[in-house]
């Protein structure tokens, strides 16, 4: 009835430095807007009065520095005001960037000193990381800065898909609805949402986007004295705490964010002491950072890989190719013996090369899998190559030797070599 399409409309009004919660249905979407003050949603500035949609299952926070009132629909799954934030120590943090950002712009013409502020985020799942991160580049945007985000995460992915490491430069406030724009940026395809799968391959690909953006910072002083912030993984004991110390390492990080955990934070400070130029900062985890298990985290990466096909509200239209499989190469990376055992010293045991280029056969297994279409225009380019996005393998007919794809756009892909891990979508 009317009821049902209607929700009843109520209107919550925020005092200064406080937020109010936001869990929106997981059935239906959420319409609010900002009827008079100012408020933030992570970082970036509501518009006055206009409505705003947020997708269901959406979880965020608007807040509000000198006080708003919000109105809104009253079908969410939660909402409540919380006064208790730690929003005064991230803003905090943002203006010591600044100031970093300021004195490397002013110092243009020496090299080290023309470096803005390189920012990583730690800390365990569920910290707020992605969060932090945002608000630190809306923050920096918003002042005119281009600074450069990047992600880690193989299990999540703000700026594409899971189980890729990315960069991008941010040049506006993070949409609060829309996230980062989905338009390819600097994109290496790892294929798995756990770096155990494995590590090596990680680091390389860890250092190969590090050098990347070096390069370009060499030829952008704009961009260098933005500097970075880096988003991480909730992975931080054993492997996960290595290849935190490897990030902070290879993109020679000056500023350690540390949420929410003493512990990670004073092995960091004991290990980064001999770096006199890396500050190492603890944070508190705010209150309202929600706790997702596995179910929900999967649920989200198949959300993001519908997103980059259909776009957030079924506003794209991908488009769906037939391929012969000789017109397509593909490739995982890892796995398979390193040499055969009859071709090893007696005794030895074949071991799997984390690097090695195994083609894979075309069979009816790779159905459902999401691909990576490489840049790669030659074979032995392929570890080296970012990629230029993803196909769907929807259907393998054997007898006819063709594979049905879909791509989020029609035309030739740019390259026959394409990138297999462990990511796959089921259209639901
Ligand atoms: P992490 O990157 O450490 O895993 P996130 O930053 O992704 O954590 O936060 C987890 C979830 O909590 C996200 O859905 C995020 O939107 C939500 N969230 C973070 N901060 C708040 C807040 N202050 N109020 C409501 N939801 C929040």
């Amino acid at each position: 009835g009317a009821a049902a399409s209607s929700p009843a409309m109520k209107q919550v009004k925020l005092d200064k430095e406080s937020e109010l919660r936001i869990e929106v249905n997981v059935n239906a979407s959420l319409r609010l807007r900002l009827l008079n003050g100012s408020a933030e949603i992570f970082g970036t500035e509501m518009p006055p009065e206009n409505w705003l949609v947020f997708p269901p299952r959406m979880k965020f926070a608007i807040f509000t520095w000198y006080g708003a009132t919000i109105e809104m629909q009253d079908n969410t799954e939660t909402d409540y005001v919380a006064d208790e934030t730690p929003m005064i120590s991230y803003v905090n943090v943002h203006a010591v960037l600044e100031g970093r950002r300021n004195r490397a712009k002013a110092a243009a013409s020496d090299a080290d000193a023309s470096q803005g502020p390189r920012v990583i985020v730690v800390g365990p799942t569920d910290s707020g990381k992605s969060t932090l991160s945002r608000m630190l580049l809306s923050w920096a945007a918003k002042q005119g800065w281009k600074p450069t985000f990047v992600d880690l995460d193989v299990g999540q992915g703000s700026i594409t898909l899971p189980g890729c490491v990315a960069a991008s430069p941010i040049e506006m406030p993070i949409d609060p609805v829309e996230g980062i724009p989905l338009e390819m940026p600097l994109v290496y395809f790892y294929g798995h949402n756990t770096p155990t799968v494995n590590a090596d391959l990680y680091r390389v690909l860890v250092k190969e986007l590090a050098q990347v953006l070096e390069r370009q910072f060499a030829g952008n002083a704009e961009s260098r004295a933005a500097g970075m912030v880096i988003n991480t993984m909730g992975f931080i004991e054993g492997l996960g705490y290595d290849l935190l110390l490897h990030a902070i390492d290879t993109f020679q990080a000056t500023v350690v964010l540390v949420l929410g955990q003493e512990k990670l934070c004073s092995m960091l400070k004991d290990v980064l002491k001999r770096k006199p130029n890396v500050d190492v900062v603890k944070l508190q985890k705010s209150g309202g950072v929600v706790s997702r298990n596995s179910k929900f985290r999967a649920s989200a990466r198949s959300q993001r890989i519908r997103e980059y096909f259909y776009g957030l509200s079924n506003d794209l239209s991908p488009h769906s190719s037939i391929a012969n499989f000789s017109d397509l190469a593909i490739y995982k990376i890892g796995g398979g013996p390193q040499a055969p055992a009859s071709a090893l010293p007696i005794g030895a045991q074949p071991v799997a090369d984390p690097m090695r280029l195994v083609p894979v056969n075309i069979n009816r297994d790779l159905l459902n899998l999401v691909l990576a279409v490489s840049f790669a225009k030659e074979q032995d380019q392929i570890l080296s190559s970012n990629i230029a996005g993803f196909i769907w393998i929807t259907d393998v007919d054997i007898p006819r030797k063709k594979i049905t794809y879909l791509a989020p756009s029609g035309g030739e892909l740019p390259s026959k070599f394409l990138l297999m891990g462990s990511l796959t979508w089921i259209e639901t």
